[in-house]
């Protein structure tokens, strides 16, 4: 069943310097106009797992879905000030399935894949953390992208997109190790996305030091931060009625 939540909650955002940059160029629509109805770019955001499926597992027993979710939400938050329409593919602790189906998982999958084609999404991101048990020393955060996309924009590709959020962590979290994104289309919703897609892998679960760094709800705000200055260092959103006054006296910007 489609979950969509177009979310306007307004959240501090931090105005880098990346998308001032972009403003000095011309800013491009990220998909063609028809793809929506109020010719407004679209961005899939998707909370891996939920419901059922719970994904990786901390050892203090916190769940992978939780904290995807906690993400997700302040990624759409950190997006809610721009020229964008957000679509969750789930604002809750659920999955897109029926309980009484016997393939919840693959049910899940094609679900949430619908709603990146029926958006008219011009970009999707998938956000997961990651767990290597075998080597607790293993951490980082780490970017995927889907090789093969349909592509609904020229503007970038997913590879693109995808080593854009990859800099912006690198540079924002400083974890002390340069990465780069790498292509992924070994789970369902990889293979032949109708846009890019990208899938944001936000810290090992089986590293004790990270795994407690994502408990903490001002560290996924500084994440999510990055992870949308990554994807509007290429998009060049413009923000929603942003019109700075100067207050000679105090010298503080006001939104209006
Ligand atoms: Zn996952």
């Amino acid at each position: 069943m489609r979950q969509s939540l177009k979310i306007y909650t307004a959240g501090l955002l931090s105005f880098s310097l990346g998308f001032m940059a972009c403003l000095a160029f011309m800013t491009v629509p990220l998909v063609p106009a028809a793809a929506s109805p109020e010719d407004t770019p679209v961005i899939v955001i998707d909370a891996g797992h939920g419901g059922f499926d719970g994904g990786a597992e901390a050892a203090d027993g916190t769940k992978e879905k939780d904290i995807n979710l906690a993400i997700a939400r302040k990624l759409a938050e950190e997006a809610s000030d721009y020229e964008v329409e957000i679509v969750m593919t789930r604002d809750g602790d659920y999955g897109l399935y029926e309980e009484s189906s016997a393939t919840k998982k693959q049910d899940d999958l094609t679900a949430r894949k619908k709603i990146m084609v029926e958006s008219g999404a011009g970009l999707a991101v998938s956000i997961h953390l990651n767990s290597f048990p075998q080597d607790s020393s293993v951490y980082g955060a780490q970017v995927f992208y889907a090789p093969d996309e349909q592509q609904r924009t020229d503007v970038f590709t997913a590879e693109d997109m995808a080593e854009s959020v990859q800099k912006s962590l690198e540079i924002n979290i400083s974890d002390g190790r340069e990465r780069t994104s790498m292509k992924k289309n070994d789970v369902l919703l990889m293979k032949d996305p109708p846009c890019p897609f990208i899938m944001v892998d936000c810290g090992f679960f089986s590293c004790a030091v990270e795994a407690e760094k994502v408990k903490s709800a001002e560290y996924l705000s500084v994440l999510a931060a990055a992870v949308w200055q990554g994807i509007n260092e290429k998009l060049c959103l413009p923000m929603k009625n942003h019109v700075p006054v100067i207050d000679s006296t105090n010298k503080e910007e006001n939104m209006a």
